[in-house]
């Protein structure tokens, strides 16, 4: 990816030129989409990333082909795999088949060039990009922001905080620290690939294994949702590759935490918006992502777009379109989770057994349906395993 400094030397104090719109700190889906949005829009735009693209990304790639929307650009050369069928089981036996009833399958992708591609739309857009450079610390003075990285000093008048679950952005722009869950990935090259997508539960405590299928192998992640985030992530994975009787001989185990939404919370300040996985946006029930990730940086690109035309409630509507259209959903998803984790065995029963969980979920992660629509009935069939009587 080409790196282009919009300063000549740091010796040369900045001109007002020189001052983009805004500063982007990650490249992820969450800065991709911002980035792309903005230049969309026609704002100067600056993404710095302290990687070098294309770059590992520990995840496992599943996406909703429900993001197609927010783009006006073809996903097509970046889906490794699509799928349609799902295989869950528990403790690798017990198993159910299910199929996928969208419109679309879900799309399998790498990161390594799920994000980079994204990012390339933005440059053919106009936003510049410097890579391999860290964030090393930000000011606001005299009603712009200097952002000091390893490679010079830059500046804008609003910054995008996408820089991840490990990012420290969110933390200098003076937001409380986020309750982070450590999640893992073996990723496993093989060339017999299933078709389907699987999920297991009962192997890891408060949590559950997803198995998801590339050209060219499998991303085999876990976490958990609940309880203390001691479980041994490795040994779980190895057991369920065991009981799988995969070849684990060339396997590759990263780990990485994650953000998971735990309470709404404000995303904005003084012309500075968090976004992704930096504002804790991650589904508490599935621990998806991408889809989070693509729609807050398209959202802060419109907000930041109507905050440069002078619109002063432009960041903190940034705020409440996150909450109402992402955050209070996540309240149910978290209650799910809460109950799902804690009796998974029943969960396992009277839900994930039945076609009709799929479709839901399907629905959810495709935005035709909310957790809100279901969980009232899905918390009382669980409750039924916890209160006798009940359910
Ligand atoms: C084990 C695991 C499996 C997962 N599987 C899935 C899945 O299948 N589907 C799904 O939807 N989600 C999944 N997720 C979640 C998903 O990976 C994240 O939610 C998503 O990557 C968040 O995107 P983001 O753009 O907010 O941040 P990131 O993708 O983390 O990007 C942040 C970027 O910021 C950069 N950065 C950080 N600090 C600095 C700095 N100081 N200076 C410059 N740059 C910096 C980083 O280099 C990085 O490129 C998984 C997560 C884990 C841990």
């Amino acid at each position: 990816m080409g790196s282009i400094s919009i300063h000549e030397s740091e010796s040369t104090p900045p001109t007002l030129e020189k001052i983009v719109d805004c500063i982007i700190v990650g490249s992820g889906p969450a800065g991709g989409s911002a980035a792309y949005h903005l230049a969309k829009l026609g704002r100067s735009v600056l993404v710095i990333d302290r990687e070098t693209f294309p770059r590992y990304k520990v995840c496992s790639g599943g996406v909703s082909p429900a993001v197609g929307a927010w783009f006006d650009f073809d996903f097509s050369p970046v889906i490794s795999k699509t799928v349609k069928q799902i295989r869950y089981t528990w403790k690798v036996g017990d198993p159910v088949d299910a199929t996928l009833n969208t419109t679309e399958p879900m799309w399998m992708v790498n990161r390594s060039e799920f994000d980079y591609y994204i990012i390339q739309q933005a440059q053919a857009l106009g936003a510049q990009v410097k890579t391999g450079t860290t964030v090393t610390g930000i000011e606001f003075k005299g009603d712009c922001w200097t952002v000091n990285t390893d490679q010079g000093m830059f500046q804008a008048k609003y910054l995008i905080a996408a820089d991840g679950a490990k990012g420290p952005m969110a933390k200098w722009l003076g937001f409380a620290d986020r309750s982070v869950r450590m999640g893992m990935v073996m990723e496993v090259p093989a060339q017999d690939m299933a078709a389907s997508a699987q999920f297991d539960f009962g192997i890891i405590k408060n949590g559950f294994i997803w198995s998801l299928p590339k050209a060219n192998g499998y991303s085999i992640g876990t976490g958990t949702f609940r309880g203390k985030d001691n479980e041994d992530l490795k040994e779980a994975l190895l057991q369920y590759a065991q009981l799988k009787g995969l070849n684990t001989t060339q396997a590759t185990f990263h780990s990485h935490p994650m953000c998971l939404w735990t309470e709404d919370q404000q995303l904005h300040t003084r012309h500075a918006l968090l976004a992704g996985e930096a504002a804790g946006l991650s589904d508490p029930f599935t621990a998806e992502g991408i889809r989070p990730a693509l729609f807050s940086g398209m959202k802060a690109a419109i907000a930041i777009d109507s905050a440069v035309s002078g619109n002063s409630g432009a960041l903190a509507n940034y705020t409440q379109v996150i909450q109402a259209e992402w955050g209070q959903d996540m309240v149910w998803a978290q209650k799910l989770a809460n109950i799902f984790y804690r009796v998974p065995g029943i969960g396992y029963k009277v839900g994930v057994k039945r076609q009709s969980a799929t479709d839901r979920l399907c629905k959810i992660m495709c935005g035709e349906l909310k957790y809100a629509d279901v969980a009232t009935r899905a918390l009382k069939k669980l409750s039924g395993g916890l209160i006798p009587g009940l359910g």
